[in-house]
């Protein structure tokens, strides 16, 4: 005897329907014999507590998710019977005039009773058995129709009620020891003492099913749903997960309990009790084997078999110096607690015995507190106890599995894999049994957290990466065709899976969790009815809160880096181009550095200085590595580069040069801001502050190389108006370093604690004498590289080399978080 189920996702339409009694067909024909359950149809059940409900606060809409009820289960009838049915339509019929007589008594009453809701529900699941037995039996399956209330004893926990398991199973053997035809039974109810209706708890049916199995001493049980299995997480949270193939009762229990829908906890135990093996199928994908629940265990599996959490759930925490080494505090607490029928989810206490906290679900949370208030209120009025503090609006992720408490080190994955996420562990617990390992978080990061643990235990080797990208002009569009180019690759050999969700201009935003298409994405920018908002933007990608986010700043704009420290705050890492906010106030850098340093993420912005050249890193790992430094000369500027390296090289005067480098858009519009040395000094600035300098704006020296007129001239023309008359003075300065073998070059220079940039003629003897081009050219002097210097040299500009930079920092931060 097998005895299977089919859950509302599997009854949901006349399809559906049809496509089941397919497989029941397999099952007749097989000459294997079983029972069958099922749930109410899709959704059903919902509609009558809103029925009920509506009726109960004096709103006679009431009526019309009757009629909906009412028309749903006639369309199946219409659509699925083959003859008109006539008399089995009358009979529904009567039985939904049963229920709005029953729903118009709520109606003036103005209540439904936890013992009207049951027998309010049991339309659900009697209107589909009924159904549904016609149908099998259309199609050639002998059967009849079997109400569970015959069969299922409870006591009057209406909503909820507790098996009699003696009775039930004495009544369920003769029943069907009476009528060895197939029994189609309805899941979810029973009754109680007097016929009363009662229900097994909301997904109760699969309950029903194991309960049928236990008592029938049947050879397997099969829940058929609409997913494959148990799967490792949530699909509907995780969209990575994949079917567990076997599990453990206590796996499946340990899954359950902590919040996997796939079978309702209390199904487990009758058929633990038999070790009857329980199959979760797939209705949509019947030829799948799906996940088996045995008392089999595998000590050679993984260690993590799934991770499960509740998305609502309140802490109490009871503290107190007076609790300290006084025995008994606990079993008062819990005993209280179970005297007023407060299910515990999960209960954590210090070593120090300092405190205890306990998680509850919130409808109960108050009622809780009340009860350890009065418990504890002569400790609590003495002081010893300080009372119950609540807090609402946690979730509590759990990773489980028998083989966990083989494996040192497991919980030290856990928790890295969430620090790195950000993600504050409020509570933590382990069963006794070390079945599970449970963390309380806060509610807001219950799917990242499940995310990122997922992506620890079973995806080791691979990674997905969501980037933010805001500013997707040059740099951020060459960014995107490398990401596009190099995505294959870096999934071949990294397992590393660069997902761009959100991206945006000044104009627009797109954003899509899943992933863009990037081979579309100026398409779905442009297309986008979204106008971009900076706030909407941050916020959007806060609440999405997907694990190993990333954010990119590909502008110049010093409105995106004010949200640095929000982003970094919200644990989200952030790699950019944008110079801003590195070189403004100190105070800023140092609090961007020091809020990334609390989160756990990281700020990079390698690019601010010689684009794709490594500097930063470099600066960094001379330091870290214990290296002092004595000087910083650089070129860095690939405009300026580009116009002295030209002048001093060439027979053409100064003004033609600089004219040049600005139409081949080697320098900003107005050329000035280059030649006046504002950008270099930022990037000196930068430099100073990664070498430990609280170095400011103010502090650097400029020896401006353009004389005040041409600095004060009022606009671009009237600088280029101006800019010829000066070629004299720039020919002299040429000459003059000519006359002694010497060149110009635009140098920065850090030494001690001194900043300045000015031109200077160099000899050939210096690094930068041979530069040609718009190089960048870097040289450290320092206790290691005294006598000669490191140096650092390559195109310090440009769109691709800047995207790579960029690029690197995206994998860079993969490889930290991963
Ligand atoms: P049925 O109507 O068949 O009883 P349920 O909706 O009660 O189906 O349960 C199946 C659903 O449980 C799936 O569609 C899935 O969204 C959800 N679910 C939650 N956690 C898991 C998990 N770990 N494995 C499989 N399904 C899960
Ligand atoms: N129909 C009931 C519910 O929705 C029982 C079940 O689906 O298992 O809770
Ligand atoms: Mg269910």
């Amino acid at each position: 005897m097998k005895v299977l189920k089919f859950g509302g996702s599997s009854v949901g339409t006349p399809e559906r329907i049809e496509h089941i009694v397919q497989i029941l067909k397999s099952y007749y024909a097989n000459g294997d014999a079983f029972a069958v359950v099922f749930s109410a149809f899709g959704g059903v059940t919902n509609q009558l507590i809103e029925m009920a409900e509506l009726a109960a606060r004096g709103d006679d809409s009431y009526l019309q998710v009757f009629e909906v009820f009412c028309d749903r289960h006639q369309s199946v009838v219409n659509h699925l019977f083959d003859d008109n049915a006539v008399e089995f339509s009358k009979s529904l019929q009567e039985n939904h005039e049963v229920l709005k007589n029953l729903l118009y008594g709520i109606y003036l009453v103005r209540e439904a009773s936890s013992r009207t809701m049951d027998y309010v529900l049991s339309f659900g699941e009697r209107n589909s058995a009924f159904i549904i037995t016609r149908v099998m039996q259309q199609a050639g399956i002998p059967c009849s129709y079997l109400d569970a209330r015959k069969i299922i004893k409870t006591d009057k926990q209406f909503g909820n009620a507790k098996v009699d398991f003696t009775k039930t199973y004495k009544k369920v053997q003769s029943y069907f020891t009476e009528h060895p035809e197939v029994q189609v039974v309805t899941g979810f109810i029973a009754s109680a003492k007097g016929g009363l209706t009662s229900t097994l708890g909301r997904g109760g049916s699969d309950y029903t099913a194991s309960i049928l199995a236990h008592g029938l001493n049947a050879e397997q049980i099969e829940i058929w749903t609409d997913v494959d299995g148990v799967l490792t997480a949530d699909p509907r949270k995780v969209t990575e997960s994949f079917t567990i193939p076997t599990m453990t009762y206590g796996e499946a229990m340990e899954m359950s309990h902590f919040g996997a829908k796939v079978i309702y906890p209390p199904t487990l135990q009758p058929a633990l009790q038999k070790n009857i093996p329980l199959y979760i199928k797939n209705t949509f994908n019947p030829d799948f084997e799906g996940t088996l629940v045995s008392a089999e265990s595998d000590p050679q599996g993984a260690a993590v078999k799934g991770i499960s959490s509740i998305d609502q759930i309140s802490l109490l925490t009871v503290s107190g110096g007076g609790m300290f080494g006084v025995p008994g505090i606990a079993g008062r607490l819990f005993s209280a607690l179970a005297n007023a029928n407060v299910n515990i989810i999960l209960i954590t206490q210090g070593s120090s015995e300092h405190s205890i906290s306990f998680a509850v679900q919130p409808m109960v949370a108050e009622l809780s507190k009340e009860v350890v208030d009065e418990e504890f209120a002569y400790e609590i009025e003495r002081g010893a106890i300080q009372g119950v503090k609540v807090e609402n609006d946690l979730a509590v992720v759990a990773i489980i599995g028998e083989n966990m408490r083989l494996r040192p080190g497991i919980s030290g994955r856990m928790f890295e894999a969430l620090g790195k996420n950000g993600i504050n562990a409020v509570a933590i617990a382990q069963g006794s049994s070390e079945l599970n390992i449970s963390v309380v978080v806060d509610g807001e990061n219950e799917t990242k957290a499940l995310n990122a643990l997922h992506e620890a235990f079973f995806l080791a080797d691979k990674q997905q990466l969501h980037v933010y990208m805001v500013g997707v002009g040059l740099i951020g569009s060459t960014l995107i065709q490398q990401i596009q180019q190099q995505y294959a690759y870096l999934y071949d050999h990294q397992r590393m899976d660069v997902r761009v969700v959100g991206l945006a201009n000044s104009r627009k935003m797109h954003i899509d969790t899943n992933g863009i298409d990037l081979a579309n994405w100026k398409e779905s920018l442009v297309g986008s009815d979204r106008e971009m908002s900076m706030p909407a933007f941050i916020a959007e990608m806060k609440k999405a809160n997907l694990n190993n986010t990333i954010f990119i700043d590909n502008t110049a704009s010093d409105k995106v880096a004010s949200f640095y420290e929000t982003i970094l705050d919200g644990s989200i890492s952030i790699s950019t181009p944008n110079k801003i906010a590195t070189s403004s106030s100190y105070l800023m850098y140092q609090r961007l550095k020091r809020i990334a340093e609390k989160r756990g993420v990281q700020f990079m912005y390698e690019t601010n200085v010689g684009a794709g050249l490594p500097v930063i890193n470099s600066l960094n790992d001379l330091i870290h590595s214990g290296d002092q430094l004595h000087r910083i000369e650089g070129v860095l500027s690939g405009s300026l580069s580009f116009i002295f390296n030209t002048f001093s090289i060439e027979d053409r005067t100064f003004s033609e040069i600089v004219l040049e480098a600005q139409a081949k858009g080697y320098t900003e519009p107005d050329p000035r801001i280059d030649l006046n040395g504002f950008d270099v000094r930022r990037k000196l600035i930068i430099l100073a502050r990664e070498a430990g300098l609280a170095l400011e704006e103010e502090h650097v020296v400029i020896n401006p190389v353009l004389p005040e007129a041409l600095r004060n001239a009022e606009s671009v023309e009237a600088f280029f108006e101006l800019l010829p008359s000066f070629n004299e003075h720039f020919e002299s300065i040429k000459k003059s370093a000519l006359s002694e073998g010497k060149v110009l070059r635009m140098i920065a220079l850090l030494e001690g604690e001194q900043a300045s940039l000015g031109l200077q003629a160099v000899d050939s003897d210096h690094p930068f004498y041979s530069l040609s081009g718009s190089d960048n050219m870097i040289v450290f002097y320092t206790e290691r590289y005294h006598e000669r210097p490191l140096v650092i040299r390559g195109p310090g500009a440009g769109a691709e080399v800047t995207a790579a930079g960029v690029f690197a920092e995206i994998i860079r931060i993969g490889n930290y978080l991963s």
